[in-house]
């Protein structure tokens, strides 16, 4: 026996999670933090008050079952309360997915390289990650991703757009895939980017989860919404499925300000539209810079782009540390730069320049 208490296996094994890190302040230029995906506006009109007058209470715990919460997302959305599970942010729903469906040993199967929470929330969980490479253009590759799904596996996650590389995937592709795996497996799509997305044959979410008794949708106040800092995410599911999600959810999560703002975002619907479109905006402007010095990036779907740097990757975002702009480096691998201010794109273009292919 150990003189120790020991975690389990699988505990030691968790990958850190690297958050986006702020700028280093540099004499006489303003900072930017394009390293988390953050939305720059502040807070949509009534989320302040809505919040503040909900931290008057903060003696009291949350309503545990979200029940206000539920009710407008049901409206907004068109679906039972049943079908719903809120949760501490999209992140939390991962979790409680490998928690509710999968024993030790069991597969989850995801694209790589995809949004980092994944493989740490499967190690948590003691389920086995199976990463299936996304073609050279950023793009997960589902006939392979379906070949992958064996016994073991419980779950596949589909991240569309997919951070960090920004392409998503069409509803043809997603409906062929769903007819290939087999109806046991929960199908997950994570559309914490739903709303930048500008394409023919866009994913209706909804309308998919609404056909099947396997597909999970994950959705995020975070992004869009712009309340990353106050944790709330849900997901639409079947009744069963929703359930399970909430069973294993940890008691009183979402605070009783953070389901206020989120109530009041919902609300907010024309400010939200008219702020996402000067969003994509600037993105489809930022593609367009970056074109004219040289770079044909993957398709940027989300509020993000992505440069594949390969080994250039941490030398590029230190040069951008250089310019006063944090971004988010995967070494070796690539640099995701999110859709902030404008501002900053001057100096995003310049250095791009520089390590144009
Ligand atoms: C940001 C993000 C989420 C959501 O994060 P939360 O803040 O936990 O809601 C989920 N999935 C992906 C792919 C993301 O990039």
């Amino acid at each position: 026996m150990p003189t120790t208490p020991q975690p389990r296996p699988n505990v030691l094994a968790i990958p850190t999670y690297v958050a986006g890190k702020p700028p280093a302040p540099r004499p006489g230029l303003t900072p930017y933090k394009l390293s988390s995906n953050e939305n720059p506006y502040p807070p949509l009109p009534g989320v302040v008050e809505a919040a503040t007058e909900a931290a008057a209470v903060m003696n009291r715990y949350p309503d545990m079952g979200s029940t206000a919460l539920y009710a407008a997302l049901a409206e907004t959305l068109g679906v039972p309360v049943e079908d719903l599970a809120a949760a501490t942010g999209s992140v939390a729903l991962i979790y409680q997915l490998v928690n509710a469906f999968c024993e030790p040993g069991d597969e989850v199967v995801y694209a790589w390289r995809s949004f980092e929470a994944y493989p740490i929330a499967v190690t948590a969980g003691g389920a086995r990650s199976v990463q299936v490479p996304l073609t050279a253009d950023g793009r997960h590759d589902l006939d392979a991703m379906a070949d992958a799904v064996t016994d073991r596996t419980r779950v596949v996650i589909v991240c569309t757009p997919n951070n960090p590389t920004g392409p998503a995937v069409s509803q043809a592709d997603l409906d062929a895939f769903i007819a290939k795996v087999p109806s046991h497996v929960v199908v997950v799509v994570d559309e914490a980017y739903l709303e930048f997305v500008r394409m023919d044959d866009a994913i209706d979410g909804v309308a998919t989860y609404r056909q099947h008794r396997n597909v999970v949708l994950t959705r995020t106040f975070s992004k869009a919404y712009g309340l990353a800092g106050f944790r709330v995410g849900y997901a639409v599911a079947p009744a069963p499925l929703a359930g399970a999600l909430r069973a294993v959810s940890l008691p009183f999560g979402v605070s009783h300000v953070a389901q206020a703002a989120a109530i009041a975002s919902l609300a907010a619907k024309d400010e939200l539209l008219a702020r996402v479109e000067d969003l994509v905006a600037r993105r489809t402007d930022l593609v367009t810079r970056l074109g004219e010095v040289g770079w044909d990036l993957p398709e940027a779907q989300g509020n993000f782009v992505w440069f594949p740097l390969g080994d250039a990757a941490t030398d590029f975002a230190a040069a951008c540390g250089e310019v006063g702009i944090s971004v988010r480096p995967f070494a070796g691998d690539g640099v995701r730069v999110s859709i902030g201010e404008a501002e900053a794109f001057d100096r995003v273009v310049e250095v791009a320049a520089r390590f144009a292919p």
